[in-house]
């Protein structure tokens, strides 16, 4: 296994390898760069196949969270953790709070919160040992999801209103592909503003509620993303845009909450070429992070929704840099994130 050669490195602060004997427990914490403050990002139960894989993913999962944070305008910096364990099975108490010890080791430097396999009691549990979580009803802002939601829904406006030059919903055709914790949410925003929806997802239960709640249409899941739409919102999984589904896709904006949905940088090229808009995954869903940010000074649901609303400001500002520079967006907004987490102002080196 290489670390620093690895080729997900990227300059990484620091990563810690968590072993307790009793519990099981067998964990990787990755913390980015914390340029702009402590590292932020959820804790993810995932059964992977060997080692690499795990520190592979906690890597750029945590790479990914410093340029979501920084562009969303943070005093975050990215950091995430990987527990290698199968979550319907390998869950204890034991281990989590084995975790929490290993958190709560750090001094503040990485926070956690929940992600893929992890639910916030799972992290409640965690919190038994450390204060350093977030997410969880205790703090205020609970589930991130319908945050993460409307920082999507503002972020398909910002991308109507440029590319079609449409200034609401009433009558844009969107395809969502999953409707879960967030794919349900957004449903229920552009429903609201007139968007006519089609929808995919592979929980039949899903799809009936989204029918009988939003006058959606449900195609079969994999037609979701050929459909003949303006907009094509991945809700569900990664690397969706790849070379299988590139020819097939016909809409003209890509903007979804799913993470990492280019299943390679060249991806990103060959939809500037073909003249859709994409709108970086990170960028659009960061409503979520944005949403817990507000725990830490008093949380107050007005003025977290108020900020995440600004995604829609960065969206433009981001398309406008990528027309002016001749540039992906994809590459615009990492652009723009390096140079705010790149260039601290004064980073303390010592306590005051
Ligand atoms: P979720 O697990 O609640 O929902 C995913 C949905 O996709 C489920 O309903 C599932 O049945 C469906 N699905 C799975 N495979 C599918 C397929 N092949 N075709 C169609 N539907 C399929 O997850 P979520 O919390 O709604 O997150 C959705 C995506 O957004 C994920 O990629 C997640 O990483 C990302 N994201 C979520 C948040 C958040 O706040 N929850 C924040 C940032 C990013």
């Amino acid at each position: 296994m290489k670390l620093f050669s690895h080729p997900e490195f990227d300059n990484h602060e620091e990563v810690v390898f968590c072993h307790d004997a009793a519990s099981g427990l067998n964990a990787i914490i990755a913390i980015h760069n914390t340029n702009l403050g402590p590292a932020l990002g959820g804790c993810r139960m995932w059964p992977y196949a060997s080692e690499d894989e795990a520190l592979t993913d906690v890597l750029r999962l945590s790479k990914g969270m410093t340029y979501k944070s920084s562009l969303a305008g943070l005093s975050l910096g990215g950091g995430k953790c990987v527990i290698i364990g199968n979550a319907r099975k390998d869950k204890s108490e034991a281990l989590f709070r084995a975790l929490g010890r290993f958190i709560e080791s750090l001094g503040g430097r990485y926070i956690t919160a929940e992600d893929v396999g992890i639910k916030v009691r799972d992290v409640e549990t965690i919190g038994l040992e450390t204060d350093h979580v977030a997410g969880i009803p205790a703090k205020g802002s609970g589930d991130p999801s319908p945050a993460t939601a409307f920082g999507v829904f503002t972020g398909i406006k910002a991308a109507v209103r440029y590319k079609l030059g449409n200034h609401d919903l009433r009558g844009v055709r969107v395809a969502i592909q999953g409707l879960g914790a967030v794919g349900y949410h957004l449903a229920n925003y552009l429903a609201g503003e007139g968007a006519e929806l089609l929808v995919a997802d592979i929980n039949e239960d899903a799809i009936a509620r989204a029918l009988s709640e939003f006058g959606a249409k449900s195609v079969a899941p994999e037609a979701i993303i050929a459909q003949n739409v303006d907009v094509f919102a991945p809700c569900a999984l990664g690397a969706v845009i790849n070379d299988e589904t590139l020819p097939h896709l016909k809409a003209r904006i890509i903007a979804g909450s799913a993470n990492n949905q280019l299943a390679d940088d060249h991806h990103g090229e060959a939809l500037k070429q073909a003249g859709v808009l994409y709108v970086p995954d990170y960028l659009i869903n960061a409503g979520g992070v944005i949403n817990i940010s507000h725990e830490f000074n008093g949380y107050d649901r007005g003025r977290a929704y108020a900020q995440i609303a600004r995604i829609g400001e960065t969206c433009e500002e981001i398309f406008r840099f990528a027309e002016t520079h001749v540039m992906t967006t994809a590459k615009a907004a990492d652009q723009l994130a390096e140079r705010r987490f790149l260039k601290p102002e004064g980073k303390p080196t010592k306590a005051a």
